[in-house]
Order: C-alpha cells, then sequence, then structure tokens
C-alpha cells in the first residue's frame, strides 16, 4: 500500500516498506508470511521483477523484521545492508545479548518461525549513505539500530527507535530494549533534523512529526 509517493507500506507483525529510490530499496523485511505478499505487490501493483529490489536494509537485527529476509534476498538477490553492530547477530556469528524478558519470548518465536541466518554485504555506520538516505547510527534498542534519513523529502526509517502513540509519540517498547538511557540519548540525535513523517516499525506512521518529536524529546 502506498503510504507517501513511492513508498509501500506492509504491515504485519512488524512493518516494513518497499521504497522506490534511486533504485529499489526494502526497508525491513517482517514475519516470513511477507516474502509473497511484497513480491505479489511487486508484480501486481508495480508490474516489477523482484530482481528491481537492489537492497535490503534492516534497521536492526531482531525477529519480526528480518523474518523473511532470507528467502527475500535470494529471490531477489539485493545485497544485504544493516549497521556493524547488530551484522554478526543477523549472521548467526554471534549470540545478542537480550533484556531477560524478552530473551525467553524471542527464542520461543524464533522456533516457532524459524528464522535463518543471513550474511550481511555492507557494513554500515554512521552517515552512510544508501541512495538519498542517510544512515544514522541510534543504538540502544539494539547495539546496531539505525535511522534512515532523507534530508529532501524530510522523512526518516526509524525501526523500534520510536512508537506512535496517536497523536503523539512513544520510545521503543522497553521490554524489548536492551539500554533505555542509550536509546533515549540516540533519539535525541534526531531533534534537530528537518522531519515531516516517521514511518515506524510497528504500527501506524506519524506525520506532522516535528513538533511531536520535539515534545517527546523535552520528555527524556
Ligand atoms: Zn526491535
Ligand atoms: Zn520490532
Amino acid at each position: 500500500m502506498e503510504v507517501v509517493p513511492k513508498i509501500h507500506q506492509f504491515g504485519g507483525m512488524s512493518n516494513c516498506y518497499l521504497v522506490e529510490d534511486e533504485e529499489m530499496m526494502l526497508i525491513d523485511t517482517g514475519n516470513p508470511v511477507n516474502t509473497k505478499k511484497i513480491l505479489n505487490y511487486m508484480k501486481n501493483t508495480l508490474n516489477r521483477n523482484p530482481e528491481d529490489i537492489k537492497t535490503i536494509v534492516i534497521t536492526h537485527h531482531h525477529f519480526d523484521h528480518i523474518g523473511s529476509l532470507g528467502k527475500l534476498k535470494k529471490v531477489t538477490g539485493a545485497k544485504l545492508a544493516a549497521h556493524k553492530d547488530d551484522a554478526n547477530y543477523i549472521a548467526g556469528k554471534e549470540k545478542p545479548e537480550e533484556p531477560f524478558i524478552s530473551k525467553i519470548f524471542i527464542n520461543l518465536l524464533k522456533i516457532i518461525y524459524r528464522s535463518k541466518t543471513v550474511e550481511v554485504d555492507i557494513l554500515l555506520e554512521e552517515n552512510d549513505k544508501i541512495g538519498s538516505y542517510k544512515i544514522i547510527h541510534t543504538p540502544g534498542h539494539t547495539p546496531g539500530s539505525i535511522c534512515l534519513y532523507n534530508e529532501n523529502d524530510r522523512i526518516i526509517f526509524v525501526g523500534d527507535n520510536l512508537t506512535d502513540k496517536g497523536d503523539k509519540i512513544g520510545g521503543p517498547p522497553s521490554i524489548f530494549t536492551l539500554n533505555m538511557e542509550q536509546a533515549n540519548e540516540s533519539i535525541k540525535k534526531l531533534e534537530n533534523l528537518d522531519i515531516d513523517v516517521i514511518f515506524t516499525g510497528h504500527g501506524k506512521i506519524i506525520s506532522e512529526a516535528k513538533e511531536k518529536l520535539k515534545e517527546y524529546i523535552k520528555m527524556l
């Protein structure tokens, strides 16, 4: 579903976004059922081939954002980009440190969803660029959490760093957040950016975002 021109959102357990930038990229991949959803949409609505997705960017390593990563990477042949501090978790080379409650929950869901590990092709760092988007490293929710910011279009993809709370902005879900203090500090980095729309990892996108973000940061 095209939510703003050239950005298509897929909901479910988490959001993922197909972005028609200089090249087509997918931001997060959601759970395994998304593979079919995204490929059908590419074919039937956009009249594009799976290979037109050149890059898959992962906002952070949590299973609900990488569920269909293995399959989608295979079908599209896209390069996988993620922050270097989460790359080893996505590739299954290291076990991530998790808050206690979420550890139990996540491990259970990992078994149910049989999430596969995938090697990361592009290790992202602060200020790297993918097309029109700049990478902002916002650790806290996970060590390698990132935002993707498009200055010209005044939009930002935030993964789980921020959530929609109706007419307000909320922080990351605390039980799944490794270091809340660090997450709060990270969000302060966004304060002076010109942002109209925030694309979140769960729930609705946030419009009139600049003022709401200012209000939220004031409370941190
Ligand atoms: Zn998360
Ligand atoms: Zn999430």
